[in-house]
């Protein structure tokens, strides 16, 4: 059979796992579709590599469409010595695309790799690593290599100048050692991708770092309650698989668990939920009314898109703010319309809506205050009104997070899109939109990108629903903790209540 032809994404998948290297040659069918997330980080990484182009305004871009033609056409350009973007190079069944190669001296090249993070990775020496090995093969003379990151501190004035937008790290030494031992790996990934079988590799430490394996049928077999669903479970959970402890009932009493994981376990051999009722009580306590429940959703773009902002900045577009005062229930939203900065019309709406006193539920409060007091920073006019604000904030991730309450249904998070379900019985699973950086894409694409109108309203209603729920959520999670606590003077609908 002839050799198949490995690329750097390849290369590091299998520098990842041997087993995830097989299937994407031999069965790829059965790696899932990537999610959300991922697809941003791609776009992030497109939209960085273009902007880095203007690093060299002499710099020719060769066509990635066509593979063939592409390898051609940089064998070509190499005689011209200007910068190159995205130049391929394939010899010896390697193949490798470079962001840019810089010429150096009469006859050498620099490599330039860009990458969307802040920070040198280790994962970023490999991939600079394989692409000098590549071209390196074919003749090429490298002389140094560099990382372009984003500089989180660049504060967008004006035209984004890639000058002070990117930081240039020389990581020549660093890919000199992460070379080491280079021929040995892709001579047995070789030999991997040839094999007849998948590999066995079990699942381990490396199934999230440097990224999250998509591959799902490894943990496919295991049973529900499994040991991974341990809270901040780490190593030891895979010390326990190792030992062959799959569920978390059969825990042996000589592991040493932390006291969340002891609840855990207890709810795992009861079939029942924890409470601490006194503790979940206390928390209910602290409630006042007019109660307040908010949850933002935000964009950080890579790129920022607003004057006086950062790369990565937290930029609040939509609240969902639902008012409980008796047996009334009031619901503001707030979704940013236009392509101008959101934050000031959002402010005022707030400002409006959220009144003077009584408690102000989020659900991690750390986001919604910080996103606030990120605002207040910007817009010193607010500062007043956002100090009030803080002491009225109450989180209601607290009670779960320190688990006085906890239902195996949670498999170990405290996140609201576990907790939701658990608690009530209703949850996300009919929305279009069902988690927050779906939400943040979708946002950036009808705002920023081109879509139809019919399809812009449509991602405006899905969002609507989606924020909306995050805080009615709320309400029931709070009626509902207050039943099962046996919180005391509460009737129907004003148990929420809790007088000033
Ligand atoms: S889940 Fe883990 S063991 Fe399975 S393919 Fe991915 S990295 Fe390998």
């Amino acid at each position: 059979m002839p050799k198949k032809m490995l690329s750097k994404s390849k290369y590091l998948n299998g520098l990842q796992c041997l087993k995830y290297l097989w299937l994407l040659y031999n069965d790829p069918g059965k790696i899932p579709a990537f999610d959300a997330s991922t697809l941003r980080i791609f776009d992030q990484g497109h939209q960085v590599g273009e902007l880095a182009g203007q690093l060299f305004p002499d710099g020719i871009t060769i066509p990635s469409n066509d593979f063939m033609g592409n390898i051609k056409l940089t064998k070509k350009l190499l005689a011209e010595r200007k910068p190159l973007f995205e130049p391929g190079f394939y010899q010896d069944n390697l193949f490798s695309r470079l962001d840019i190669l810089n010429p150096a001296g009469d006859d050498a090249w620099d490599i330039i790799e860009v990458k969307s993070s802040t920070s040198v990775k280790d994962v970023n020496l490999h991939d600079v690593s394989f692409q000098r090995h590549c071209a390196v093969k074919t003749g090429l003379k490298i002389n140094r290599c560099f990382l372009a990151v984003v500089n989180n501190k660049y504060v967008k004035h004006g035209d984004i100048n890639p000058f002070e937008y990117f930081t240039v790290h020389d990581i020549t030494d660093k890919v000199n050692q992460a070379a080491q031992g280079i021929e040995e790996r892709i001579e047995e990934m070789f030999k991997v991708i040839a094999l007849p079988a998948c590999p066995e590799m079990r699942l381990g430490e490396y199934c999230n770092s440097p990224y999250d394996c998509p591959v799902t049928l490894c943990s496919a077999g295991l049973p529900e309650g499994n040991i991974f669903d341990l809270y901040r479970g780490g190593k030891k959970c895979y010390q326990m698989f190792y030992d062959g402890i799959l569920k978390v009932e059969d825990i042996p009493a000589d592991y040493k668990l932390s006291e969340a994981q002891q609840i855990q376990k207890e709810c795992a051999i009861s079939g029942t939920p924890h409470i601490d009722k006194k503790a979940v009580r206390e928390f209910l306590s602290r409630i006042k009314s007019p109660v307040y429940y908010l949850d933002f959703e935000t964009i950080n773009p890579v790129i920022p898109l607003f004057e006086g902002t950062r790369p990565y900045q937290r930029i609040p577009f939509q609240y969902s703010l639902h008012k409980v005062t008796g047996n009334e229930t009031k619901h503001y939203s707030f979704l940013a319309e236009g392509q101008e900065d959101p934050r000031p019309a959002l402010l005022r709406q707030l400002k409006k809506e959220i009144g003077t006193k009584g408690s102000i539920l989020t659900y991690n409060q750390s986001f919604e205050e910080g996103v606030i007091r990120e605002m207040a920073e910007v817009f010193p006019e607010y500062a007043e009104w956002a100090a009030a604000i803080y002491p009225r904030m109450l989180d209601l991730l607290q009670p779960f997070q320190s688990f006085s309450y906890y239902h195996p249904a949670q498999h170990g998070s405290a996140s609201i899109k576990k907790v939701l379900p658990a608690v009530t019985g209703k949850g996300y699973s009919d929305l279009t939109i069902a988690e927050g950086d779906a939400a943040s894409s979708a946002f950036l694409t009808v705002t920023f990108g081109e879509t139809s109108e019919q399809e812009r309203l449509q991602v405006r209603r899905d969002l609507e629903k989606y924020c909306g729920l995050d805080t009615e959520g709320m309400i029931w999670i709070v009626d509902e903790l207050k039943k099962l606590s046996g919180e005391k003077n509460q009737t129907g609908v004003q148990q929420r209540l809790f007088e000033l």
